[in-house]
């Protein structure tokens, strides 16, 4: 049985083998890295179909495991969701996609509005595909504050707090991110498949 990741993000790598009893390796060590297009309409369907392209590739004996991720605005007409990665464009960066929803947000004339993050986790294998769902609920602002986290989290500001996710701790946001609670849900799932699959 190996355990793999679809996605060769240090960061998400190093969140899942926390997770997991055994280690997940990334999988562009397994084979030449390409491009996966993520075309679903939902973040679960994306966080499938990486997951599923990967799995189809290796072994029966594998567990693919993949995440996807966003922020959605209600009153931008619930974007950017699945395209939060490239909000700005399809190779923008973080900071361009951060400063295009500041801008959205400003057109509204409104300074604070409602927003949420998603998390999807997919886990494929030969006893079938498994998808868990994380949120954090808060509200985002039009002033970048705080430097930590990366992303979005300068100007949201999670439900029960008066910082921004760029101000408060990486420890305090593990506790209550989206991912978290994804990953929360992921871990006994995981857990059975790696008992069961040999
Ligand atoms: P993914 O890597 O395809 O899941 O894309 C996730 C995108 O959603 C990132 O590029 C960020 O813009 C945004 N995002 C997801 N989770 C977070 C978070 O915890 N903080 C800030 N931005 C996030």
């Amino acid at each position: 049985m190996q355990l793999v990741l679809a996605s060769s993000n240090k960061g998400k790598v190093r969140e899942f083998n926390k997770l997991c009893s055994s280690v997940v390796t990334p999988f562009s060590e397994l084979m030449d890295s390409f491009e996966i297009v993520e075309d679903g309409n939902t973040f679960a369907e994306n966080a499938l179909i990486k997951a599923r392209t990967i799995y189809n590739i290796l072994d029966d004996d594998s567990i693919v495991i993949s995440d996807d991720s966003g922020i959605t605005v209600p009153i931008l007409g619930d974007k950017p969701s699945i395209y939060s990665a490239r909000y700005a464009g399809e190779n923008a960066t973080d900071r361009e996609n951060l400063f295009k929803l500041i801008d959205d947000i400003k057109e509204t004339k409104i300074e604070r509005t409602p927003a949420y993050y998603t998390a999807s986790i997919a886990m494929v294998s030969h006893l079938g595909e498994f998808v868990v769902h994380g949120w954090m609920y808060g509200s985002v602002i039009t002033e970048i504050r705080g430097e930590n986290g990366f992303g979005y989290d300068p100007i949201f500001i999670p439900e029960g707090y008066t910082k921004t996710l760029g101000e408060l701790e990486d420890s305090d946001k593990s506790n209550i991110s989206h991912r978290a609670k994804a990953l929360k849900l992921a871990k006994p799932i995981i857990k059975i498949l790696q008992r069961e699959v040999k």
